[in-house]
Formats: structure tokens, C-alpha cells, sequence
């Protein structure tokens, strides 16, 4: 573990930023700039990276978590991009199996749908030679009665039957910290709320580095790289507006929502892939506590950084679900979280937001900014090695700089490593038995083991000294020292929402955990009472706004 994740040591990670001249700055810490930084760092460039907010917190906390091969293409005979996000999804598996976890998906036939049980079986068992999926994961097609009884809750009514199929489900947020994180172990300086304001240029007009602000000091200093990269998602026309290298091509932003109801409110079995009328399909989803639905697909003209579900969202995602779990009768109270992102998308004339492709492209500015695009989270590890080459390609004509070659398919992540899913489960048992003997819940070891790996280890050894009688709230403060020590949480949303995922998986966990967390807060970042007082309100304010919905309001205010 390196002091170059500990949000104790910022003014030293800041005078890195500073002092050093690096082969690549990037801005934007998704997961597209966290890959690559890991790609980068791996291949020995020396990398810097600063986000304006914090990882994770844009479209690479807010999508459908899924590491897919994405199905729906296939729909659209996007034949190369099925076949190479298939391929990574088994890479990015193997690479933290603990992370990202194979789950069968549901896909039912149903009398008014948009698939016959033949075009779905013909579909399913081309999109797993695409994908390159074995054998005994190959797909399955399961009769009336079959699918009834592994998933009841679908209408008996209109069910036919149902194609049964591998996907993989992760936690995007906790893939990208991991992912910084291993670029940090890999000799990159990454740090969260530092703004990229305009661009440094040299004697020629070519970008030479980073005019930055410091969200939390209110500070400017610059950081000097002979690359910069923007890999900052919905905001990548915005910076490229700031390099004056805007021009016809541009992004089109999609917003996409998914709403969070109590598993207990549906109790789904697991993952379904369901029709709406509209001829689009949404997933329901279980994930621990929670069932959650989604996703939506608009076009977005409002403010980037403050994207909220508002009530039509809502509705046509519950309405969308009612109809094909028709014994549920959900609506709008039964809704306890939910979130909202952006798809960077690259415009197409003419196309609608579903219709626009999801690959992902480079923009060149002829002042040498690079920008990267598009994608899926799934495609992370291809994108960040398609532009690394790009970067690598010119660092050794211009400054004749030697680096290795990409091979980022053999690191693992922090977390593990892990031979395979055989070994997480044998860990998670291990872990099982540790929580219970101390009071927790059984939720708690699969809950710790996909979010840390092993690093369940530093948490729960923490856990001995902290002094706290209630064990729920004992192991938040556990958890909240690591973030602290190892990943850069610098405020409650942090940590809710990114690190841990409370936010939308357990938000009633929140109740009981908010003042420790604060209080903690206060302590190891020398907070004024003010502070914590405005930081319970802006959290608050967060947990009433994932669960209360307005009609849409879009304010271009950024
Ligand atoms: C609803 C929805 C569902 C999706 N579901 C899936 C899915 O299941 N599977 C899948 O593979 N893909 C999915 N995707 C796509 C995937 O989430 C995105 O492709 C991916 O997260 C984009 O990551 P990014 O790093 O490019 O952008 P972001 O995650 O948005 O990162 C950009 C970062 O740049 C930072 N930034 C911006 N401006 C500045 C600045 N001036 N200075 C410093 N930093 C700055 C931002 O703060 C932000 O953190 C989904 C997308 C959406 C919206």
C-alpha cells in the first residue's frame, strides 16, 4: 500500500503533481482515464492524473454495471464491437474475479415481444461465439414452466419461455478506484478534486501541460507533461471548447437512469433482460438488499454536474416493470435510490440517442490535445490501450523514450489477486464465518469480499481497534480509516456513494452511520464544526434527491 492513496498526504501527492515533468498528464479519473493510467504507468511512462470531482464520480459510477458483451448491439449488427467487448468482459473477469462476478441472464419470450423463440436462440448462440464464451456457459433455452419457476414473478399470461445467457456484473465505481489504484502502484500520481482549467502551451502553440485548480484550497498550480489526454467523458467538449480545438464533430449526450425499490419489494431471483413497448429492453437487477431497474435512454442539453432522475424518468421505468411483473404493482413510493448518468456518445446525424453507436473514438487537436470518447465500461482496457499506443507512438519519435508494450491483460487488480471465482468463494466462506463471530450479518462477507478482495483483511484487523459497541457502525469507521489510508475519500459522498455504494444498495444503513462518518471525517481532516454541518446537509440533500422526483427541469448551468 503506497502514502500516494492517503488523503492525508494531498499536499505531497499536490507538489508530485507540480514538481514533476510528466510523459502523460490525463484528465478525468473514470474509467477511461484510469485505464489509462494503468496502461501508461505499466508500460513505464511517468503519468499524472487529476479529476474535478471525485474517480468514479461522472458516467463511471452511474451506469447499469454490467460488464457486458452487450447484447443489444448484436440487435444493431455491430458485429466487431460484440466481439471485442465479449473478449474483455472474460479478461476484465479473470483480472478480479472478486469484482466482477459471471451471472446468468434472463431473457424472457413473451407473446407481444420483440424476439420469437428462434431468432432469440439464433441471436443468444451467435452472440456467445462473438463473445467466445465456453462451453458450459454457453446459452440455454428454457421452456414456459422452466422459466416460471426460476423467475415466478414474470407474467404467466404473456411468457412463452426464455433464452438464459452469461453476462458478468460489477461494481463500476469500486472497478475504477481499483483501477487507480493500481496505476498508483505502478508509479502514477493520481488525485481526485483537481480541476484542469485551461492548458499550458509552448513556444510552438503545442499543449505542453495543465493550468489546474484545487477544489478543496482554492489553489492554482500547473502541471507540466509532454502529452495530455482528456479523458473526461460528458465534459470532453467542454475542454476541448477551452483548447479552442471544438469543431463539427462533437458529442452527443444521452441520459440514462435506473431506479433502486427494496429486494424484499422485489424479491427477483436474478437478472432479467426484459421488452418495454416501446421496443426498447431494460434490466431488473438483484444486487444484495436492493433490486434495481434501468435504464433509460433520452437526449440530455442540461447541467453535467447535476444530473438528476426526474419524475418521467421514474414512471417509465416502473410502468415499464409493472407490465412485465404484473403481480408487483410498483410506483413511485416504493422507490428508495436511484441514479443518473451520462452517455458520451459521438453525434450521428440523423440518429436517435439508442440508435447512435457505442464505440468509441480519438479526437487529435491540431495543438496536440488528445481526447478520448464514446465506449463502454466494459471496453475500458482496449480503449486505454488504443490510445496508449497513440501517445507511446509519439513519445518514442519525438522524445525517443523506450516503453514496453501493452500488457495490461496480465495485471491484476488491487484487491487480489485471485486465480478464479473457485478461490473468491472459498475466501468469501472464510470471511463468512469471521463476521459472524463479530455480531455482523452474513450480508456483510459477500458485501466486503466484491468490494475489497483481500483488502477485507486491513478492514477487519482495523476493526479490533475501533471503539464502537455497535457492529454495523464499527465496521463503517473501519471502512471509512481504509478510504481514508487508501483511497483518497475526502468527503461523505466519497464514501456513501463511490467507495462503498451505501447510497444506492443501502441507504437505510446511512441513518445510523452518518454522524460516526462525519465525526470521523472531522478528525482525520481537521474539519471545522461548520464543515460537518454544511457536509450532513449536502448529504442529505443527495439522499432526498435519489429518491424524490421533480418533472424535468434541464438548466445549462456549468
Ligand atoms: C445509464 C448508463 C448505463 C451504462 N451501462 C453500462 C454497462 O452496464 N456496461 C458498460 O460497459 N457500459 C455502460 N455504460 C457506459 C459507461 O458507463 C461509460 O462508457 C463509462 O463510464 C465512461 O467513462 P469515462 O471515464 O469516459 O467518463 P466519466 O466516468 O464521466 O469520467 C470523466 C471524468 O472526467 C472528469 N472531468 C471532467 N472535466 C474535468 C476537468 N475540467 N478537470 C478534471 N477532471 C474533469 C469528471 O469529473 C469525470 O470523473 C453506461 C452508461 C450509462 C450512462
Amino acid at each position: 500500500m503506497t502514502p500516494l492513496l492517503s488523503s492525508l498526504n494531498r499536499p505531497q501527492i499536490i507538489s508530485k503533481l507540480q514538481n514533476e515533468t510528466f510523459d502523460l498528464a490525463i484528465i478525468g479519473g473514470g474509467i477511461t482515464g484510469a485505464g489509462i493510467a494503468l496502461d501508461a504507468a505499466s508500460r513505464g511512462m511517468k503519468v499524472g492524473l487529476i479529476d474535478k470531482n471525485d474517480f468514479a464520480s461522472g458516467t463511471s459510477s452511474r451506469s447499469t454495471k454490467l460488464i457486458h458483451g452487450g447484447l443489444r448491439y448484436l440487435k444493431q449488427f455491430e458485429i466487431a464491437l460484440v466481439r471485442e467487448v465479449g473478449r474483455e468482459r472474460t479478461i476484465v473477469h479473470q483480472l478480479a474475479p472478486h469484482l466482477v462476478t459471471s451471472e446468468k441472464m434472463l431473457l424472457p419470450i413473451t407473446s407481444d415481444g420483440t424476439f420469437g423463440r428462434f431468432t432469440t436462440s439464433i441471436g443468444l448462440m451467435v452472440y456467445d461465439v462473438l463473445a467466445g464464451v465456453e462451453r458450459v456457459d454457453q446459452r440455454k433455452m428454457l421452456s414456459k414452466e422452466e422459466t416460471l419457476l426460476i423467475e415466478p414473478l414474470l407474467d404467466h399470461e404473456t411468457v412463452e419461455g426464455s433464452g438464459l445467457y452469461a453476462e458478468y456484473r460489477t461494481d463500476d465505481a469500486r472497478l475504477t478506484i481499483e483501477t487507480i489504484k493500481t496505476a498508483v502502484g505502478f508509479g502514477a500520481i493520481c488525485l481526485n478534486y483537481i480541476k484542469a482549467e485551461d492548458f499550458l502551451y509552448d513556444e510552438n502553440g503545442m499543449v505542453s501541460g495543465i493550468k489546474c485548480f484545487d477544489v478543496l484550497s482554492n489553489l492554482k498550480f500547473s502541471i507540466n507533461s509532454k502529452i495530455v489526454v482528456s479523458a473526461a467523458g460528458p465534459w470532453v467538449d467542454k475542454i476541448r471548447d477551452i483548447n479552442r480545438s471544438l469543431d463539427e464533430k462533437h458529442l452527443f449526450l444521452s441520459k440514462g437512469v435506473h431506479i433502486v425499490v427494496s429486494h424484499q419489494r422485489f424479491p427477483l431471483n436474478q437478472p432479467v433482460y426484459f421488452d418495454v413497448s416501446d421496443g426498447r429492453m431494460i434490466f431488473a437487477i438483484p444486487r444484495g438488499k436492493a433490486t434495481y431497474i434501468g435504464t433509460t435512454d433520452t437526449p440530455y442539453h442540461g447541467n453535467l454536474n447535476h444530473v438528476l432522475t426526474n419524475t418521467e424518468d421514474c414512471d417509465y421505468l416502473i410502468k415499464a416493470t409493472n407490465s412485465a411483473f404484473p403481480s408487483l404493482k410498483l410506483n413511485n413510493e416504493d422507490v428508495i435510490s436511484s441514479w443518473a448518468g451520462l452517455r458520451p456518445l459521438i453525434f450521428e446525424e440523423g440518429k436517435s440517442a439508442s440508435e447512435i453507436s457505442r464505440k468509441d473514438e480519438i479526437f487529435e487537436s491540431p495543438n496536440g490535445l488528445l481526447s478520448i470518447a464514446g465506449g463502454k465500461l466494459t471496453g475500458y482496457r482496449k480503449m486505454a490501450e488504443k490510445i496508449v499506443n497513440l501517445v507511446a507512438g509519439k513519445l518514442e519519435q519525438e522524445y525517443h523514450i523506450e516503453l514496453k508494450e501493452c500488457y495490461t491483460d496480465h495485471i491484476p487488480f488491487t484487491g487480489g489477486p485471485f486465480l478464479n471465482a473457485k478461490e473468491v468463494s472459498e475466501y468469501q466462506a472464510q470471511i463468512q464465518i469471521r463476521v459472524s463471530e463479530l455480531g455482523l450479518d452474513n450480508y456483510y462477507a459477500s458485501y466486503l469480499v466484491a468490494n475489497y478482495g483481500k483488502q477485507t483483511e486491513a478492514i477487519l484487523e482495523k476493526y479490533k481497534d475501533i471503539d464502537e459497541r455497535d457492529a454495523e457502525i464499527r465496521l463503517g469507521l473501519s471502512e471509512l480509516w481504509f478510504g481514508i489510508n487508501h483511497e483518497l475519500v475526502f468527503n461523505a459522498k466519497d464514501f456513501f456513494m463511490r467507495r462503498t455504494g451505501r447510497l444506492y444498495f443501502d441507504i437505510k444503513s446511512i441513518e445510523k452511520l452518518v454522524d460516526p462518518v462525519l465525526n470521523s471525517l472531522k478528525t482525520y481532516l481537521n474539519w471545522t464544526n461548520q464543515k460537518v454541518v454544511a457536509e450532513k446537509e449536502s448529504l442529505e440533500k443527495l439522499i432526498y434527491e435519489a429518491a424524490n422526483f421533480e418533472y424535468s427541469k434541464n438548466v445549462e448551468n456549468d
